[in-house]
């Protein structure tokens, strides 16, 4: 008998069916002689609602307040899942994050978590009932609520199944497992047994939103082995663990690419030290989270400072950068939103030279323009035109022979799958 964590994400709870067919799951989960807590996302894309109908009233609307509201679209899903439940003659009770015991830092929007009492999860196993945690959320010091940055849920599946001592954590969406770039872009990505936690946090944080890197990196900490599968299908998935032997020894795990971060370009900055410590200690302290920077070279005493970060920090990259112009005495700035960072990861990376080689040539050959590089022993990254990151992302994949002869085949069930799959389990 084992102890499970089993995390659902948005499009697995997007309607009641779906949430019937999450509670079948978890009972069967159950049926087969373990114990499991269930994690459940906002239903759909109620967190983008949510956001929407904030900014509809507000321009920069107060992180704490924020945060409340965000929390809240957790809470629906995890009382449904419960009532589902019991709707089969299952045991089940819904926990809130703070109920649950996550108690986190004071960083609304992007908190951390910092302790798990998951006294009250224990509690529920103990009487045979099966626990349904909201994700994405916890509470502070102060007794705030706070949330844990998009995509936080995973996180939330990672720390549970750290609290309670689980013996496997397991990450249901609508893929089945973790693929070297993501499958709706390169149809030809092909599925990965197991990747260590090096490479797939290095792939999450260059832009792979199948787990939050938050996740990966906590779960490296606490050696917490995740499984990434299907909630459409029985398929095994990927194991998300300690390097081995056994894995794949590929010089190159994936790609990733990413659409959210946009590009400043400061221009005519005297070029003399103290400028760039100027920008980027003002970005910095406030919280805008950079992320490349190039200067180009000087003619006639002044650059151009270019940088890239994440397009909802940009209303505070702006003020920051308004701000500082005058003091550093530079002429003006732009923005471009329609850019796209790819890049090319692997731990294999550090010992194999002549990977920047053949990732241009090959983005050459096929008219891609590179407008900023930057690399890492275990990542290259390029910033290339919005319009053109499908061509990047599809023409590097093949480049490194990552294609596999297997298309991606969407594993989403249709409403009509749905109804049989229903009338099936009646
Ligand atoms: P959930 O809502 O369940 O948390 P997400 O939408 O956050 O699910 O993550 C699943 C999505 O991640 C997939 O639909 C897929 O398009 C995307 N994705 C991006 N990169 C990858 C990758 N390397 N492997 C698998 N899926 C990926
Ligand atoms: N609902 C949150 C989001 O959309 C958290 C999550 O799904 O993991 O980002
Ligand atoms: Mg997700």
């Amino acid at each position: 008998m084992g102890l499970i964590v089993a995390k659902f994400g948005g499009t697995s709870v997007a309607s009641p069916e779906r949430i019937q067919m999450v509670a079948k799951r978890l009972i069967s989960i159950r049926e087969a002689g373990n114990d499991v807590v269930a994690v459940v996302s906002a239903m759909g894309k109620t967190t983008d609602e949510l956001v929407g109908l904030a900014a509809a009233l507000n321009d920069k609307p107060p992180a704490r307040e924020m945060d409340r509201l965000l929390s809240t679209g957790e809470q629906v899903s995890m009382t449904l899942t419960a009532m589902a439940i019991e709707s089969f003659g299952y045991r089940a009770m819904s926990f809130s994050g703070s109920q649950a015991g996550i108690e986190t830092d004071t960083e609304h929007a992007k908190a951390k978590i910092t302790l798990v009492h998951a006294d009250r999860i224990k509690q529920a196993l103990a009487r045979g009932v099966i626990p349904v945690v909201a994700g994405f959320q916890g509470i502070d010091g102060r007794g705030d609520i706070t949330t844990l940055g998009r995509g936080g849920s995973d996180t939330t599946a990672v720390a549970v199944a750290w609290g309670i001592g689980a013996d496997a954590c397991e990450i249901y969406s609508d893929v089945d497992g973790i693929y070297t770039a993501d499958p709706r872009v390169v149809p030809h990505a092909h599925k990965l047994a197991a990747i260590s936690y090096d490479d797939m946090l290095e792939l999450s944080s260059a832009g792979a939103g199948v787990l939050q890197a938050r996740a990966v990196e906590f779960a490296r900490k606490y050696h917490v082995v995740i499984h990434a599968r299907s909630s459409f299908s029985d398929a095994e998935g990927t194991l998300i663990k300690e390097a081995d032997p056994s894995m794949e020894q590929a010089v190159i795990s994936g790609i990733a690419h990413d659409t959210s971060e946009v590009k400043v370009t400061i221009r005519d900055v005297p070029d003399q030290s103290g400028v760039a410590a100027k920008v980027f200690s003002a970005l910095a302290s406030n919280s805008v989270n950079v992320d490349m920077i190039i200067q180009n070279i000087s003619e006639k005493g002044h650059t151009d400072l270019t940088f890239t970060c994440p397009g909802a920090d940009l209303p505070s990259a702006r003020e920051v950068v308004e701000r500082v112009l005058p003091r550093i005495h530079a002429r003006e700035y732009a923005v471009d939103e329609s850019i796209a960072k790819v890049s090319i990861v692997g731990t294999g990376m550090k010992s194999s030279p002549g990977v920047a080689a053949k990732a241009f040539s090959a983005l050459a050959d096929n008219n891609v323009n590179i407008l900023l590089i930057s690399t890492s022993p275990i990542r290259l990254s390029v910033v290339v035109s919005a319009s053109q990151v499908e061509l990047a992302v599809r023409c590097l994949h093949t480049a490194f022979g990552l294609d596999s002869d297997i298309v991606f085949e969407e594993k989403m069930l249709s409403a009509e799958e749905l109804a049989a799959k229903e009338n099936k389990g009646r």
